[in-house]
Formats: structure tokens, C-alpha cells, sequence
């Protein structure tokens, strides 16, 4: 007989034991007859939790009156230590395993090999299914197979009859894997609290036996191309949209995707009688303890992206395509994820997001800005996340201190609230500087400004009391949406801002779309068009090819501002001429207007963001036509070094307190002194404390940061004396120490001035 021959006759017995009108006990008793029998092993028993204990439920071999009555803790003996680690056991020789533990009333003195496994149910262990046998022999692969199949029926069983008190089980296991803390990359500060929601969630398996076998195959026939051709989608975008480590994951995915070994398998299990989700979940769950046998860090890696893509072709069988976001968040939520775009991202029910768990990210990832816009705390390249996070465990984020306790004990969350309440004190704090103006102890105004890129973000222009939007993201309306954004539907965001506004500034900057702010509906161009998109056809470029995309909103922007101030600034200027190009787009549409007769902006000021350091270079020849000047610090950096700001791997690497980078900053105002243009930083740079006090060190007076940071950097700006702090950072960078964030650091100590 096959393999799958013998596996199809274990699950038909099955299938005839599960439908039978014997009682849950009775079809517990059928149970370890039937795979005993077909395992020929002498012992076959059935654990399961009750009461938090591990209790013998039905045996063929063991003491019968040993049933109700044998009990162990979680991680007690073998069958403790495999609900605990919610992994498969086989071994020739129980009794040489560490977790043995001999029970004298069950007379499993005579049995030398053992297998278990663990019965899941709702990605917890609870129970154990195992069989012993008198010859010292490893159970082989098929017959493994055969155990974690009856499992999954079992736990199909359990559920229905309810054998489990599932409130009971789902608290009982959260104790049982206890509290744990995960650590990773504070990229969004913050604390937050809530339960834990992935991105992606996982499909539950509520039928594991096939009705139809033939049916059951084509749909994962299916599936198969289905996620074969996302996957080509993804690779084919990501070749020139992503890069870097992501181009690494996706090769993995193709090779995953297409190998023929992994559809065979789930193919065999199929025959043997499985619905298409369970032979998926089943191959996944043998494949998971092979590798965990062979224990090495570089195949985890591998593990974790062959779970992305099981879980994948899963989501697609059930037909269950959206993302958490698509099924609304239902409580307080912390959102776990790999990695998300800002798209993803704003997808979320800003309320009841309190904070996110990346498995990858970085500092400067736009998404990470969207974050930090929607003032939602994030750590990122957290390690451990999927073997250690269940969906629903709660979650205290400390996104601060870069870390996250899951399944908290009672006084750690106690304590966690205290500090809660204390951060909301100091909000308040900073929430009551609103009113007062940023003066340095020396007496200089700094402009406080913040950034922003949502109609929501403006509430807090009032909260923080910023002296305007020093940077108006305008593409993210363009994320949002899921076509290119109409110009009624521009020219009435913009409108709402600036009504939002009042008689303060807002700096529009005209759309940045390209690098990782990729848009569906402009995909195929970009994708068609950068083989490195940081560095490619974007913003400003792309803008002006897409003439129609600029046309459109410099035409939203006047038309929004008729009778007022209108701010604009165009992104990734490298050259004087990009400047002129898409100022005559606007003085185009402003004479078109005029001809019109419609009511104009009352002034327009034209502005240019510096972060492609080639500009600094020509300022010159740029000054003389600007009204102001940004310097987008996050893209300057990723060009002055050469690192992707995206990239994980460098997210640490480089720091904004280099010599480098602060010595262009500070050539870059000295060569703007005299030229009546207003210039300031908008870079995340500027909303970090010592990175603000080094801009206020190098001559910088307008900083526009996040809203969350206004209220610590007015703070900080009123304990300065410039004088004092210019000398001090003129003196660091021209005899560089080793570490200039530690010299700094030291200074402001010395002064009593908070930082982070
Ligand atoms: C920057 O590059 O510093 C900037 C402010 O623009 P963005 O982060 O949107 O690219
Ligand atoms: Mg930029």
C-alpha cells in the first residue's frame, strides 16, 4: 500500500468514527484504536487540557485506569514539553530525553519509542496526541504524517463538542507560553497598548476531511498559479521598486513558489483525504519540525519566508484576500507585520491602532513617517515576532524603549499604565507650551513648524501650537487612493488645509510619488522606468514628464488658495532649470486663471527642498529665485552616504551627528547668508532632540518636524543660548572627536536640557 493509500484508510476510519453518533468520549476511544492499530504501535493516547493540566483522555496500551486520572503540567515530561513548544516528538528511546518523566499507574515501563504531537487549536496546544511502542524505533515520516492529521481532526472534534472550554484554553495557554519580551529598533517613540492583530492574518482550518478529493486539488491547483503569478507581479516590481533585501526575500518566495517538491507534498496529503487548507497547514507543520531539527540560523530565515508563503497560498484557498485592515480593527490593536508600505499603513482605523511590531523597517521608511504622522508608536526589525506573538495576545509596546512585553503578567501591566499615565502628564506638559513662543534664552524666535500630509494631521497645528506646516506632504492623498486623485478632490483637500490653517503658513510640497511611495495606478511606469527608484524617476521628475499629473495640481493649489498665501515647493530639485520648469507650470496655470477672470492667490512664494546634494553645489545660481529653502535631511542622507534609507540593514549605520553631514548643513546656510531666503531643515532629523540642538548649533532658526515632537523641541529651544552652543558645535566640527552624540550629549546634560 502507498503511503498515501494508508494515510486515506487512517482518515476514512476516521472520518467514519467522526461522523458516528458516539459522544466526544466515544469517538476519543475509536480514535486511539484506530492509529494504534494502523501505526501498529501498542500505546496510543490522547492528552488533553483541561483545567490547565494535561489529562489523559483515551489510551489503547496504557492502564485504563490510569484515564482521567494520569495529569501533567504544561512542560512537564514529554507530553508537557510538546504542548509547551507546540512541536512534534519522535524518538527511538523515550527515557534518554531530558523531559521523561515515568508515571507509575500508566505502565509505560515496558515502551521504549515514543511520537507525539501536538493537537492545535486556534495556533495553541491543547492537547497531545502520542503513541509508544516496545521496540526501541523512530516512527517514520508517513507515520508522523498520519498523527499530525489525526490531529487536526482531533482539534476539529474538540471544537465541536466543545471538549475544551475555549475561553478557558485560550487563557490557559497564554500562561503557559507566559510573558515574554520581544526587542527591536524604535523607529516611531511612544508607548501603546492593545492585542495583537497580523497584517496578514491566518486562515483558521475549520475542515480538514475532503468531501471531494478531485476538487480539493484543483483548488489548490489554483491557488498555486494564483500565487505563482503574485508572486512573479511582486518580483517584477520589486526588481526596480524595492531593492535591496527585499529582492533577496522575493527570490526565496520564486524558489519557495516554484518548487515542486512542496506542491507534491501537499498533493500526497490532499490524496490522502485532506481538504486543501489542511494538507497546506499539514505539510507546513512537518516541514517546521524538520527544520527546527536541523537548527540553523540561516535556514530560520528561510522558514519564516516559506511561512509567509504557506500562509499565502492558505489565504488564497480560503478566499481570503484582504489584509487585516480590510476586516477593520475590532479593539485596540497592536499591528504586527513584516514590513507595510504607507499605503498599508493608512489603511488602519487610526483610533484603534495603537501601535506596530515590524519585523523589518527603518528609520526613515516613509511608512515610518505615515506613522509618525498618525502619531502611532513603532518598533521595527524585531526578531522572534512570529514564534512568540499570537493573534489576540496582548501587548504592551514601549516603542521608547524599543521594546514590546507580550502577554504581560498583571503588575508588569500595572506598571506599564503608571508610565502610561506619567508620558500622558508630559504630554500635557508639552501640550501647555502650545501658546508660548520657541525664544532661545539668548532671546532668538526659532520657527516651530510641523509637518503633515493628511486632512486629520491638521488638529494638531492648534494642539501643539506650531507656527504652520512647514511641509505639507501632498502625496499621500496620492497613497491613499486607489485611482490618480481628480482636482475637485485636490482643490478641496487643499482648500480644507489651509481653511484648517488659519492665518498660518503651509508649505505645499508638490507630489513626491516614486522611490517606496509607489502608487498601483503608476506602478507599470515606475516599475517600466527605475531600476533604483530612491535615486530614479520620481518626484519631481516623474512630475514633470507626467506634465498632466503637475498641471493639475498646481492648478488644485491656486484655485485652493484664491485670496490667500500660497506656499509651494517642489522635492528632489538637482538642477536650477528643474526649478524653473515647474515654477512655469504654475505661472502657466496662474495666467490661465487670469484669463479666466477667477479670483488668485493673494502671493505666491516658490520654494525648493534641498536633498540632492548636487543642488548645494549651484545654490547660487538657485538662491536669487526662491522665496525659501527646505532641506529634506532623509533623502540628503541616503545620497551623502550612499545608504538606502529604506534598507533595515543600514537603518543603525550611519548617524545624523556625523562630521559629514553636519559640517554640508552648516556650508550650506553660510553660503545662503545674505541672500534674504528663508531656509530651514524638514527632515525627521530635526524633530530628534540633539540632532535639533546640533541644527540650532549650526546656524538653522526654522526647524518643521512631526506634531509629536513640537512640544519637546520648544522645550529644548527655550534652555539655549546660541552663542554658547554655536562655539561649542564650531569647536566639534573642526577637531571631530570619535563620537560627536556623546560631546553633545555631555553638553546638553551639563545644562539640564532633556533629549532622548
Ligand atoms: C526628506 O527627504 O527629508 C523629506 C522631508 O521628504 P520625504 O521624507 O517625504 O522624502
Ligand atoms: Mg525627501
Amino acid at each position: 500500500m502507498t503511503a498515501a493509500a494508508a494515510a486515506r484508510q487512517i482518515l476514512t476510519r476516521l472520518t467514519e468514527v467522526m461522523a458516528s453518533r458516539l459522544h466526544a468520549q466515544g469517538k476519543l476511544d475509536q480514535v486511539v484504536e484506530i492509529i494504534g492499530e494502523c501505526l501498529s504501535s501498542e500505546v496510543c493516547s490522547i492528552y488533553l487540557l483541561r483545567e490547565g493540566m494535561l489529562e489523559l483522555f483515551a489510551t489503547r496500551g496504557l492502564n485504563q485506569s490510569a484515564v482521567h486520572v494520569t495529569r501533567m503540567a504544561i512542560g512537564e515530561g514529554l507530553t508537557g514539553a510538546i504542548a509547551k513548544k507546540v512541536e512534534t516528538l519522535n524518538l527511538a528511546e523515550a527515557k534518554a530525553h531530558p523531559d521523561f518523566q515515568y508515571r507509575p499507574e500508566t505502565g509505560e515501563e515496558k515502551f521504549h519509542s515514543f511520537a507525539g504531537v501536538p493537537i492545535v487549536y486556534r495556533e495553541r496546544a491543547v492537547g497531545v496526541l502520542c503513541v509508544q511502542h516496545v521496540e526501541p524505533r523512530r516512527y517514520e515520516e508517513v507515520e508522523i504524517e498520519a498523527l499530525q492529521t489525526t490531529a487536526m481532526v482531533l482539534s476539529e472534534l474538540i471544537a465541536n463538542a466543545e471538549l475544551i472550554d475555549e475561553e478557558q484554553a485560550l487563557g490557559l495557554t497564554a500562561e503557559m507560553t507566559g510573558p515574554q519580551t520581544l526587542s527591536g529598533l524604535t523607529l516611531v517613540k511612544g508607548l501603546g497598548a492593545g492585542h495583537a492583530v497580523y497584517h496578514q492574518p491566518r486562515v483558521e482550518i475549520t475542515q480538514v476531511m475532503a468531501e471531494d478529493i478531485e476538487a480539493e486539488r484543483q483548488r489548490v491547483y489554483r491557488a498555486f498559479d494564483k500565487m505563482r503569478e503574485q508572486i512573479d507581479t511582486l518580483a517584477s516590481q520589486a526588481e526596480f521598486g524595492i531593492g535591496g533585501e527585499h529582492e533577496e526575500v522575493l527570490e526565496t518566495y520564486k524558489m519557495f513558489a516554484y518548487d515542486e517538491g512542496w506542491s507534491r507534498r501537499i498533493n500526497e496529503a490532499i490524496d490522502s483525504g485532506l481538504t486543501a487548507e489542511a494538507a497546506i497547514e499539514r505539510v507546513q507543520q512537518h516541514t517546521r519540525m524538520r527544520m527546527r531539527e536541523i537548527d540553523d540560523p540561516l535556514l530560520a530565515d528561510r522558514m519564516h519566508d516559506l511561512e509567509d508563503l504557506a500562509n499565502r497560498l492558505l489565504r488564497i484557498v480560503a478566499g481570503q484576500v484582504g489584509t487585516a485592515a480590510s476586516q477593520g480593527l475590532r479593539r485596540d490593536t497592536i499591528l504586527i507585520a513584516r514590513n507595510l508600505g504607507p499605503a498599508e499603513l493608512l489603511e488602519y482605523d487610526k483610533r484603534r491602532l495603537k501601535g506596530v511590531i515590524l519585523e523589518e523597517g527603518s528609520l526613515t521608511a516613509h511608512v515610518v513617517i505615515v506613522a509618525r504622522a498618525m502619531n502611532v508608536p513603532v518598533i521595527g526589525r524585531a526578531k522572534g515576532v512570529r514564534t512568540t506573538i499570537r493573534e489576540g495576545d496582548e501587548i504592551l509596546l514601549d516603542a521608547s524603549a524599543g521594546s514590546a512585553i507580550v502577554r504581560p503578567l498583571p503588575q508588569v501591566a500595572d506598571a506599564f499604565q503608571t508610565r502610561f499615565a506619567k508620558s500622558r502628564e508630559k504630554q500635557a506638559q508639552y501640550a501647555a507650551l502650545k501658546d508660548v513662543e520657541p525664544f532661545t534664552r539668548c532671546g532668538t524666535r526659532i520657527q516651530v513648524m510641523m509637518n503633515a500630509g493628511l486632512r486629520d494631521d491638521m488638529t494638531a497645528l492648534a494642539l501643539t501650537g506650531a507656527d504652520g506646516v512647514g511641509l505639507f506632504r501632498t502625496e499621500f492623498q496620492f497613497l491613499v487612493s486607489a485611482t490618480l486623485p481628480q482636482r475637485e478632490r485636490q482643490t478641496r483637500l487643499y482648500r480644507d488645509v489651509l481653511d484648517a490653517a488659519g492665518d498660518k503658513p503651509v508649505i505645499f510640497r508638490t507630489v513626491d510619488i516614486g522611490g517606496d511611495k509607489s502608487v498601483p495606478y503608476l506602478a507599470s511606469e515606475i516599475a517600466a522606468q527605475d531600476e533604483n527608484p530612491a535615486m530614479g524617476w520620481r518626484a519631481l521628475r516623474l512630475a514633470l514628464e507626467r506634465e498632466g499629473l503637475m498641471k493639475i495640481q498646481a492648478r488644485s493649489l491656486l484655485e485652493a488658495a484664491a485670496g490667500r498665501s500660497l506656499y509651494v515647493m517642489f522635492p528632489m530639485v538637482s538642477e536650477p532649470w528643474e526649478f524653473d520648469a515647474a515654477k512655469q507650470v504654475f505661472d502657466e496655470q496662474l495666467a490661465f486663471l487670469r484669463a479666466q477672470k477667477k479670483l488668485l492667490p493673494e502671493r505666491i512664494h516658490f520654494g525648493a527642498m534641498l536633498e540632492v546634494p548636487a543642488l548645494a553645489e549651484v545654490l547660487d545660481m538657485l538662491l536669487p529665485r526662491l522665496s525659501f529653502l527646505s532641506i529634506g535631511t532623509n533623502d540628503l542622507t541616503q545620497f551623502l552616504f550612499a545608504a538606502d534609507r529604506a534598507n533595515p540593514k543600514l537603518a543603525e549605520r550611519y548617524d545624523w551627528l556625523s562630521p559629514s553631514i553636519l559640517r554640508f548643513l552648516r556650508r550650506v546656510i553660510q553660503n545662503s547668508i545674505g541672500s534674504g531666503v528663508d531656509i530651514g531643515v524638514c527632515g525627521e532629523m530635526g524633530g530628534r532632540r540633539l540632532e535639533a540642538l546640533a541644527l540650532l548649533g549650526i546656524g538653522y532658526r526654522r526647524l518643521s518636524i512631526t506634531p509629536a515632537a513640537v512640544g519637546p523641541i520648544k522645550e529644548l529651544v527655550r534652555k539655549v543660548d546660541l552663542a554658547e552652543l554655536t562655539a561649542a558645535m564650531n569647536g566639534w566640527l573642526a577637531n571631530p572627536g570619535p563620537n560627536l552624540r556623546e560631546q553633545l550629549s555631555a553638553w546638553a546634560d551639563a545644562r539640564d536640557i532633556e533629549y532622548d
